[in-house]
């Protein structure tokens, strides 16, 4: 999830973190540890584009998002997911926070036409192909229920949360049926029409719902709650961690296993000969990108092929995770290894 702020200096240099890049890292991770026949590598190819042109997609919003007028402080969130109950996330795409009201924005780049009926039933049109989708309007009026109802859980005031649904291709052609075409206008837009319709709401909403500390609060809220999609990669493939291909891989050419050179901390490639000493790093990285977040010291011997117990506790006190348990029974933090820009 990326958060950056705008209108202001006070939080400039908050902190960002992007999921979609740790979730492209985690399909680069499923993919060097599947076998080469693996029959879901296809599917998981796929999986990787339509994610990277997700990601296209939300990003070519900021140009349209970097339009806003400065007065009104405001903060945007990509890629938030947050806990609707104890059972249930929800996801939005792009979130938009001012003190007087929240846009969620559900961002579709599809191509060709989309065709919107008066069943509410959506179809795109796209080289001779008509494909239908699940009505994105519907998705979003989720989004806006679960939203206010995770601010009424947590105590803030009932500021007006809207959802659009933005197209991000300019090539996309929108059409709609009939009686339908007035009330799609208030809800879906193109990326260019963006700017125009904020400064609508700008100008529509005049009353502050949150004091700036409640801005403040209601910020660290999301980000501390906000829960990346990582884990569930090989869950959402159905693929059980036990066909994941285990050993350290090679930094350099990725393949699988690096060797130990005798006597040395230095780590080997038997395909490149390349030499590393921190190769291990981005395996426990990948343990925590497909696996867990949390590892022991028997766990890591498996994942990382090291026989001896002394030798990986050395290599998981060497990354300074945080843990809990005694000696024996520690439980390594992995998470900090998701931050890092490796
Ligand atoms: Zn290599």
């Amino acid at each position: 999830m990326d958060q950056s702020y705008r209108g202001g200096n006070r939080h400039d240099s908050s902190k960002k973190i992007r999921s979609v890049p740790v979730r492209l890292k985690a399909f680069q991770a499923l993919e060097r540890r599947l076998p080469e026949k693996h029959p879901k590598r296809e599917h998981i190819e796929r999986g990787r584009k339509n994610l990277l042109a997700g990601f296209a997609g939300e990003r070519s919003l900021d140009y349209f998002l970097s339009c806003l007028r400065g007065e009104t402080p405001y903060w945007i969130y990509h890629d938030l997911r947050l806990k609707a109950d104890s059972r249930y996330f929800f996801q939005m795409d792009t979130v938009v926070l001012t003190p007087r009201f929240i846009l969620i924005l559900e961002v579709k780049n599809y191509a060709g036409t989309v065709h919107f009926d008066e069943f509410g039933q959506v179809t795109r049109l796209h080289n001779g192909h008509k494909t239908s989708f699940a009505n994105p309007i519907d998705q979003v009026q989720r989004q806006q229920m679960q939203l206010e109802h995770f601010l009424h859980m947590h105590h803030f005031p009932p500021v007006p949360v809207f959802g659009l649904v933005v197209f991000s291709s300019p090539s996309t052609m929108l059409s709609a049926a009939g009686d339908t075409d007035k009330a799609l206008n208030q809800q879906i837009l193109k990326a260019e029409a963006l700017p125009k319709r904020i400064s609508q709401f700008n100008d529509h909403f005049t009353t502050p719902f949150l004091t700036p500390t409640q801005m403040t609060d209601l910020s660290s809220l999301l980000l501390n709650t906000h829960t990346p999609l990582t884990k569930q990669l090989l869950f959402t493939y159905g693929i059980p961690s036990s066909d994941l291909l285990t050993g350290i891989h090679c930094p350099k050419c990725e393949r699988l296993a690096m060797e130990r050179l005798h006597r040395s901390s230095y780590w080997r490639c038997p395909h490149c000969q390349h030499k590393e000493k921190e190769a291990y790093v981005d395996t426990f990285r990948d343990y925590a990108l497909l696996i867990s977040d949390r590892i022991t010291n028997r766990e890591a011997r498996t994942f990382l092929h090291i026989p001896s117990e002394r030798y990986t506790l050395r290599l998981l006190q060497a990354m300074h995770l945080k843990h809990t348990g005694s000696t024996r029974l520690r439980v390594y933090q992995l998470t900090r290894l998701l931050e890092g820009r490796r």
